[in-house]
């Protein structure tokens, strides 16, 4: 199966076991053995539900340290669109901007700007003949996975282009190595992220070397820096650069509203999208031409790494979008100035992980046999075994990673029959062995 990196991780030390999070994962991943969590790797889509839900915070996010950005000579910060929406709004976009540079970075580029590139390629592919509708928007890393993992048969439905992340990335190493003529390997290009699935999309590919941010930092662990420094501008810089319809991506619903298409559906919420995804599987969205699907409620401003709720911080963001309306911005300009190439590096592969067995003949066999072990256990789906539901279980035991008697009700009728037994027993010992022990 390969090695996964993987942004979520489980603190044992702080682990009770209390099986909060099996149930709100969407891929199954979470088992409590022995009273700890596991994370199953390979199904694990990095959505941070469980980092919501776990009352004793055992579950976290890791992403880079600030000091990251002094291995670089020059220091490039770009901005998640979901920032803005961090701070009272009598901060302008600027002021955010300005004190981003006072925290220690030369430059920025607003990944809201490359969400406009993103939207105006899309645009021309949602023009194409040869690509399967409904498209579905490749901006959530962990709605990919999602698919990847769950739903393979639309790997070929997922828009084909690299995410605004990693398109800011590219362009202000291409930008800046030529306006200041400074080695590319001198750069140092650092997102500031709302969610653990955007750092371990960014980690997962630096072992092919193709992704062209060097560091992911969460917006959590720079807010206070941020906030502290907004008090100390004096000047504040013009830094803008992105106009309304990229900052509105840290919406659900912003990146199709870009699309100058009718037939849309925003869907925000991983257990929504399961149940959108599982439309498209079933060929019931065949009016539909794009799908814009985010793992979390509110989408990017919902994030497990931010530190407003996620409505404070959709008030917020609507004074920015005003501002920027009221400025106007020109989106289309951008298909005349950026014709590069943004096509998605590598490919989407298929990670059935929730298959029995490769071997077609020896899964079904084994689906049998799960379906026989099902019938068998209560159906309360209570997770005391430890499993998000009783399927799961017969599921874990047709894999050989647990037991029938994981399940405190079929131990109950174990013990009981053994209880039966043992007096059976004591029932027929010979008279000689009887007086002995009495
Ligand atoms: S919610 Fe999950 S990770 Fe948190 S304490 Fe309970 S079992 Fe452990
Ligand atoms: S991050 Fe999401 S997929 Fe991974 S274990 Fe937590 S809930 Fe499950």
């Amino acid at each position: 199966m390969g090695t996964y990196f993987h942004s979520v991780n489980l603190d044992e030390e702080k682990c009770r076991g209390c099986t909060n999070c099996i149930k709100r994962c969407p891929t199954e991943a979470i088992r409590v053995r022995k009273s700890k969590a596991r994370i199953i790797n390979e199904r694990c889509i990095d959505c941070g539900e469980c980092i919501r839900v776990c009352p004793y915070h055992a579950k976290k996010a890791i992403s880079d340290p600030f000091d990251i950005v002094n291995t670089f000579k020059y220091k490039v910060v770009i901005p998640a669109p979901s920032l803005y929406g961090q701070f009272k709004a009598v901060y302008s976009r600027n002021h955010i901007l300005t004190a981003l540079k006072i925290i220690g970075f030369d430059e920025v580029y607003e990944v809201a700007k490359a969400a406009e590139i993103v939207s105006s390629a899309t645009r021309k592919l949602m023009k194409k003949s040869d690509v399967k509708k409904p498209l579905i928007s490749s901006a959530c890393p962990a709605v990919v996975k999602l698919i990847q993992v769950r739903y393979p048969s639309l790997i070929e439905n997922i828009v084909k282009l690299e995410s605004p992340m990693e398109v800011a990335a590219k362009v202000a190493k291409m930008e800046i190595a030529e306006s200041k003529n400074i080695a590319p390997e001198d750069i140092g290009v650092f997102f500031i992220t709302p969610c653990a699935a955007k750092v371990t999309s960014v980690k997962a590919r630096y072992e092919n070397g193709s992704s062209f941010v060097d560091g992911v930092i969460s917006i959590k662990d720079v807010y206070l820096k941020i906030l502290s420094s907004l008090g100390k501008v004096r000047n504040i810089e013009d830094l803008e650069q992105a106009g309304f319809e990229g900052i509105r991506w840290a919406n659900s619903g912003g990146e199709s509203l870009a699309l100058e298409t009718e037939k849309f559906l925003a869907v925000d919420g991983i257990h929504n999208v399961i149940t959108i995804l599982e439309e498209v599987e079933n060929d019931r969205l065949e009016d539909v031409e794009f799908i814009e699907a985010l793992s979390c409620v509110g989408g990017c401003l919902g994030g497990p790494l931010t530190v407003e709720n996620v409505y404070v911080a959709k008030t917020r963001l609507k004074k920015h979008l005003d501002a920027a309306k009221a400025k106007g911005s020109d989106v289309h300009e951008d298909e005349k100035e950026y014709s590069g190439d943004f096509a998605l590096t590598g490919n989407v592969e298929c990670k059935p992980v929730m298959k029995l067995d490769i071997d077609l003949a020896k899964a079904m066999k084994k689906l049998e046999t799960l379906e026989l072990i099902n019938k068998e256990l209560p159906g309360l789906d209570c997770g005391a075994c430890g499993a998000p539901s009783c399927r799961a279980l017969a599921e874990d035991i047709v894999r050989g990673n647990a037991n029938e008697t994981d399940c405190i009700f079929k131990l109950r009728e174990k013990v009981r029959q053994l209880a039966v037994q043992m007096m059976e027993l004591e029932a027929k010992m010979p008279p000689v062995l009887d007086k002995g022990i009495g």
